[in-house]
């Protein structure tokens, strides 16, 4: 007689994604032939840079696919020493980075080397959605910070005060956010700083969207308006968004080395190291020429312009404008309680179910980011992708009464 095994209790805190429904349906849309337009992938559109790719072939030709060193090889964590030095003025050495598989596991490593039972850990909402469970994941409680539409989704005191308590361990910044693009400023950043020091938080700081902001932006740093603050600031970052890697899987962190040492028993315990190939690929963007990212950056902001004239078409809806990354988060609320064929829309699930269902467009619901009043749009699709997605949403909410 067979058993049926149970699961860790662990597994309860963890909830399926609510983006999952959306997708399986916009899946199983797409290879029943329907002509679904998908605006919800969160990745670029464009292919890894051919010289990126080359390297990567090199690496597999000249024999380099054995165990590396844990917290990734010397040469590609001194690049990333570089860059933050070059392109921020960050004085780091070669001992405080570590290169994991991605920066998703970055940060897992980040939850389980600083957090456990008993801590808080501050998320500014609408939050990307792999932080609350990359907390809770390391037996720490996530306390959600909400950001307001109407002050451009920025930090607010009086809020900010509320999540405060003696067990507050850190708080995590995404500027540019995903998934709403907006970007914290320099006020927002010093009340954190504050708080920070006084509290002796530690502060991660997703830098991940940093190469993907639109002209005349300027994007604060937690580490450029603090420089105090040094000690107790870890930086997350990678190739995935910035050269289009994501399949390869290169994240790094920089941070205090007793920090990143702890990070390395975590990683040498679980994965090793990143892929060895991958690591020379991302080597080879870092050193490389950096037109692609510009180039990327320059096709996101046209695209952008357009979205952000089309929304402004659209009654009822309101949507801040992105300073970075390739997401727009329009607030949808007024359209909740409406009705479509006699079935009411009661919530961001519901407005992207009926997208999908009545116009053919897959977007994820602001629920995944903790904030029911908004749809997620990726632009990282075609400009006649996002012509026609524009002109379906239009005439889907004008259908609603
Ligand atoms: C994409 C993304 C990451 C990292 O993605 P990886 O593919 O794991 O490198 C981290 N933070 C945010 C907010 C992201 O959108």
């Amino acid at each position: 007689m067979t058993v049926n095994i149970t699961l860790a209790d662990r597994m309860d805190k963890i909830k399926p994604s609510p983006t999952l429904a959306v997708n399986a349906k916009a899946k199983a849309l797409k290879a029943s032939g329907a002509d679904v337009l998908n605006f919800s992938v969160g990745e670029p559109d464009f292919d890894t840079p051919a010289h990126v790719c080359a390297a990567g072939k090199t690496a597999i030709n000249d024999g380099f696919t054995r165990y590396t060193a844990v917290p990734g090889i010397i040469e590609l964590r001194e690049a990333v020493c570089r860059r933050l030095a070059d392109d921020r003025g960050f004085k780091y050495t070669p001992e405080q980075i570590q290169i994991s598989c991605g920066g998703k596991h970055g940060l897992y490593n980040m939850g389980q080397a600083l957090f456990g039972p008993g801590d808080e850990v501050i998320i500014p909402t609408p939050y990307w959605v792999s932080y609350p469970p990359i907390i809770e994941l390391a037996g720490a409680r996530p306390v959600f910070l909400p950001l307001a539409e109407d002050n451009d989704f920025d930090i607010n005191e009086a809020a900010l005060q509320k999540c405060v308590s003696e067990k507050t361990k850190g708080i995590i910044l995404n500027s540019p956010s995903n998934p709403t693009g907006a970007v914290f400023s320099k006020a927002g950043l010093r009340l954190v700083a504050d708080m920070a020091l006084k509290g002796g938080w530690v502060v991660i700081s997703d830098d991940i969207y940093e190469t993907i902001v639109f002209a005349g932006q300027s994007v604060p740093h937690i580490l450029k308006v603090a420089p105090e603050l040094k000690e107790q600031v870890i930086i997350l970052n990678g190739v995935s968004k910035s050269f289009a890697m994501t399949g390869w899987r290169i994240g790094y962190s920089a941070g205090p080395q007793h920090i990143i040492a702890a990070m390395n028993k975590i990683q040498s315990q679980s994965t090793s190291n990143a892929s060895s190939i991958s690591q020379k690929a991302a080597l080879t963007a870092l050193n490389g020429p950096q037109e692609f990212p510009v180039m990327m950056r320059k096709a996101f902001a046209e695209r952008l312009t357009y979205i952000m004239g089309a929304l402004k078409e659209i009654p009822d809806l309101t949507c801040v404008a992105p300073k970075g990354a390739f997401y727009v988060f329009p607030n949808f609320s007024a359209y909740y309680g409406r009705e479509f064929k006699g079935k009411k829309i009661n919530n961001s699930v519901d407005m992207a179910d009926f997208l999908l269902d009545e116009a053919l467009i897959a977007s994820v619901p602001g629920a995944a980011f903790g904030t029911d009043d908004f749809v997620r749009f990726s632009f990282a699709a075609s400009m006649a992708v996002i012509e026609e997605g524009m002109r379906r949403l239009r005439k889907a909410l004008a259908s609603l009464c």
